[in-house]
């Protein structure tokens, strides 16, 4: 989760879905401060890492995209009633052609 580079600390983006991702934060003198930097940065943290502000977005965007899929099916017309009424020949009455 937190990367070393010459004995400078960064959160490492846990998710990186996004494509303006930025991969890692910026590098700090100690672990602590890389996390304080993160925080500071609004990036949230999933119990597994953190993931930063980008691909938390692109994350909820694609559940709102999921929900609106599923919530389109379903939905079913009235159903038409069976059977005649006897009235089969009546078709032509009451059709008025306006001229
Ligand atoms: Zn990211």
């Amino acid at each position: 989760m937190i990367v070393r580079k010459d004995d400078q600390y960064a959160v490492e983006c846990f998710a990186k879905v996004s494509e303006i991702c930025i991969q890692k934060g910026e590098y700090c003198d100690s672990e602590e401060e890389a996390i304080q930097w993160v925080e500071y940065e609004c990036w949230i943290f999933s119990g597994e890492g953190w993931i930063c502000i980008d691909c938390h977005d692109t994350f909820m965007g694609n559940m709102v995209k999921m929900r609106k899929i599923r919530g389109s099916d379903g939905i079913e017309g009235p159903k038409k009633p069976e059977g005649h009424d006897g009235l089969d020949g009546d078709l032509e009455v009451g059709i008025d052609i306006v001229r």
